[in-house]
């Protein structure tokens, strides 16, 4: 189809929380197709491998793709964004907006891509007040100390993280 309106969510979902779910699901609304780029991140240290990663992301969104209708695409990157936007045909990337913190980040990476490539456009959603304060590195850290993650993140996804990082 012409003219299909293509989106990026580019993270390293280590693991996908239900915050990222959010601006899935409502990023789904906005576009024909919306490709989560898992990034490699090798200097963030993940705890799942990439393939962990995107299986885990994959597995959690079979379901809410039946729903919207929008085509939604699971795969790897690395390298820079916006050539990754480029390869995948997109016109926009997705970003979720928590507090302060992430916008001044989110600021100076719009700048640069803005630079590198003026016709990708970065689209961003606020995060819902029910899910602003998850962070997948915090969900991490309190899985690690055996601690209830069961409002962060889905019960297939704490499984994993408990297995890999903690007790249960
Ligand atoms: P990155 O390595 O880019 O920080 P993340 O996996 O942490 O990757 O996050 C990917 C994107 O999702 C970022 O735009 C981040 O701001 C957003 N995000 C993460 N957690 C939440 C949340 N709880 N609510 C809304 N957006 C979020």
């Amino acid at each position: 189809m012409a003219n299909k309106r293509v989106g990026v969510y580019p993270g390293t979902f280590d693991p996908v929380t239900l915050g990222h779910m959010d601006i899935i699901r409502r990023g789904l609304r906005l576009v024909d197709r919306l490709v989560i780029g898992v990034a490699t991140n090798p200097g963030k240290g993940p705890v799942f491998s990439l393939e962990e990663r995107i299986e885990m992301v994959r597995s959690e969104f079979g379901p809410l793709v039946k729903d919207t209708g929008t085509e939604l695409q699971v795969e790897p990157f690395s390298g820079l964004l916006v050539d990754f936007a480029t390869r995948m045909d997109a016109q926009l990337v997705l970003r979720g907006l928590r507090a302060v913190a992430d916008f001044e980040y989110e600021y100076q990476m719009v700048g640069m891509n803005a630079h590198l490539n003026p016709d990708v456009e970065t689209v961003f959603l606020m995060a819902s007040e029910k899910y602003s304060f998850i962070a997948s590195r915090l969900v991490k850290e309190i899985a690690s100390l055996g601690g209830d993650i069961s409002s962060f993140v889905t019960p297939t996804v704490a499984k994993s993280l408990y297995e890999r990082v903690g007790r249960k």
